[in-house]
């Protein structure tokens, strides 16, 4: 009977529809990270919470925006996929592609804010970090280089430098040097603090895509 099939979606199919969703928040990571934040320039919301945060890495859009976009995502993504197949099977595609986002949410804000753990983390934080202060439209996906290689964005990270004023806490020693364990992996530069003009020359680089300058004058 096809209407009970339709209602009772198979543990599998619901599994894989999960999974399907977590994969398809990753490319869709990297479309909005690329095309909606930073080829957009600062014109309309996401762009600009986004650029900020590359003109100052310790801003983090607020939660609430957060949760607007998550839902507002969620209106489109779940009646489409109800319309290609059915409702359990789309709400759970719909589930796992939310649950992904906000794996990506804290990631993203570990990758400033904590250590890394394990190997995983540590590449995380070097390609992340070197969106930031290597080249900014370049390794535009947090969670997985995936979509990077695909559409060939990807650099390796090598050593990345990062100007003092912006190191993570977690990177640099009590005299604002790379704390040893990660000088193979990073080297900063400059001063550790911003003055107002140095602070309007970030937000004028981060809206234009550039990377920070190093050594201000
Ligand atoms: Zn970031
Ligand atoms: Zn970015």
């Amino acid at each position: 009977m096809p209407a009970r099939a339709r209602t009772n979606p198979s543990p599998v199919r619901l599994l894989a529809a999960g999974a399907l969703g977590a994969a398809s928040w990753t490319g869709t990571e990297y479309l909005l990270h690329r095309f909606a934040m930073h080829e957009m320039r600062g014109k309309g919301l996401a762009s600009r919470e986004h650029l900020q945060h590359h003109a100052d890495v310790t801003y983090f859009s607020p939660t609430w925006k957060k949760l607007l976009s998550a839902a507002a995502t969620s209106t489109v993504v779940f009646p489409a996929a109800w319309a290609l197949t059915g409702r359990r099977t789309a709400s759970t595609y719909t589930g796992g592609m939310i649950a992904m986002y906000g794996v990506y949410e804290v990631a993203h804000r570990r990758t400033h804010t904590h250590p890394p753990k394990n190997g995983f983390g540590r590449w995380m934080r070097r390609s992340h970090l070197y969106h930031h202060f290597g080249k900014p439209m370049r390794n535009f996906g947090v969670t997985t280089p995936l979509w990077d290689k695909a559409f060939g964005t990807y650099d390796e990270p090598g050593v990345v430098t990062v100007p003092r004023r912006m190191a993570p806490v977690w990177m640099i020693d009590g005299n604002g040097e790379v704390r040893p364990e990660y000088a193979a992996d990073y080297a900063v530069r400059g001063g550790a603090r911003s003055t107002e003009g140095q602070r309007k020359r970030d937000h004028d680089d981060a809206f234009a895509n550039e990377a920070p300058v190093l050594e201000p004058a």
